[in-house]
């Protein structure tokens, strides 16, 4: 990394402005309100001094750069100069000079020169690396806007160095989202406060920063902790490179789907089949923001309200986990329970339920009845007690009425 200083007067900078990325995905988005932005301004007019500015180069012809840290001065300057507000109706006087509620075009000509030649500061870095820079920009930060995670990394208690040790886990570099201010921290500290609850739960900051603050003793290597690892691993296996359709929200389901599957279902061997079918997923979800409002899969559009607010708390994560379970076993019906069992589970009912249509599969005292839901039985089409499997494939909607009859000629 090359580090060059030098001071560059307003005006100059001024004729960067297309060339200066203000907005890069690591930072934080503007904030400032307007007495913040008439108070740097006012400071400017002043010639007192502001905080560096510090640019990353990103392209040498044409000469390009971001912000890695002053974003919300350099915008307010931009846009100050550009007649975007004006100065406060209070405002003090400038070296004797009213400057109540000024454009910066109302400013007399001493005042616009002083403001021109100001000069700000900037540091250059060239030939940095995308890492550098998020390091550089987390440092510079420091102490002023510390977001959630990184507040509670630096929180005592032995579950932050879980969650330090459990987001560099290989799962988490083949996500489509980076780890831009600890998000994979974030994830981490959410899939586990999931796994200690036995189950969906709320995820936000306040209920993780909790969790922090109550498991000071967690045991990395107790067994709510091991079995984290083993979801993550299974993850792993099934997403063996850089998956974009990963998102943050979606990984968090992902692990409750997998951590629940896991412990229930022989999931042995069907890394494949849990990849193929979310990818599948994503896309026909992906398809569906194309078609027009009548067209669109209701469930599909519920679920896409739940991923985008809201998606922290537990009636969100729950009604996704449900829902993609459903999914799950409707588009791989052959997983088996791990024990031997006559009874379907829940998802395996409502994913048969959901594949017949509710329609009365058996036919042989109706004619095709349409069930309700708590008005119907799940039959295995191969007796079980003929070696028939618990398994959605084997699965179908019978009537009460039908079932027994069919119980009846067996
Ligand atoms: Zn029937």
């Amino acid at each position: 990394m090359e580090i060059s200083k030098k001071p560059w007067p307003i005006l100059s900078v001024c004729g960067f402005k297309n060339r200066v990325d203000t907005n890069p995905d690591f930072q934080r988005p503007a904030v400032w309100s307007l007495g913040q932005k008439q108070l740097l301004i006012d400071t400017i007019l002043r010639g007192y001094d502001i905080p560096k500015l510090y640019w990353r180069k990103i392209s040498k012809t044409p000469e390009k750069y971001e912000v890695v840290d002053g974003q919300q001065r350099l915008r307010t300057i931009f846009e100050f100069h550009s007649g975007g507000f004006n100065l406060a109706r209070d405002a003090d006087d400038i070296d004797g000079i009213v400057v109540t509620k000024m454009h910066y075009v109302d400013l007399p000509e001493d005042l616009r020169l002083r403001f021109d030649n100001y000069a700000l500061d900037v540091i250059v870095l060239s030939d940095t690396s995308e890492d550098e820079v998020r390091e550089m920009f987390l440092r510079l930060q420091n102490g002023t806007s510390l977001k959630a995670q990184e507040k509670r990394n630096a929180m005592p208690g032995k579950m932050r160095g879980f969650i330090k040790d459990l987001a560099l886990h290989p799962f988490f570099s083949r996500c489509g989202f980076a780890n831009t201010r600890f998000t994979h921290d974030l994830v981490a500290a959410q899939i586990t406060a999931i796994e200690i609850n036995g189950g969906p739960c709320h995820v936000r900051n306040s209920n993780l920063n909790a969790m922090y603050e109550t498991e000071l003793e967690f045991d990395s290597a107790g067994q709510k902790a091991r079995k984290v690892r083993r979801v993550l691993e299974y993850l792993a296996q099934a997403f063996t490179e850089k998956t974009p359709e990963l998102e943050r929200y979606s990984v968090v389901s992902l692990y409750a789907l997998v951590s629940h599957c896991l412990e229930k279902y022989a999931m042995q061997g069907r890394q494949d089949a849990l990849r193929n079918w979310f990818i599948q997923f994503e896309g026909t979800r992906a398809a569906q923001e194309n078609l027009p409002a009548d067209k669109s899969d209701p469930e599909l559009l519920a679920y896409k309200e739940r991923t985008s607010h809201s998606t922290d708390a537990q009636d969100s994560i729950q009604w996704r986990h449900d829902f993609l379970l459903r999914k799950f076993f409707e588009a791989v019906p052959d997983i088996e329970p791990k024990d031997e069992q006559r009874l379907f589970s829940h998802e395996q009912r409502l994913a048969i339920f959901r594949r017949d249509d509710r329609i009365c599969q058996l036919r042989l005292r109706c004619n095709g009845l349409k069930c309700e839901w708590d008005m119907w039985e799940a039959d295995h089409k191969v007796p079980w007690s003929q070696g028939g499997k618990t398994t959605v494939e084997n699965g179908q909607v019978a009537c009460p009425e039908c079932n027994s009859a069919k119980g009846g000629q067996a």
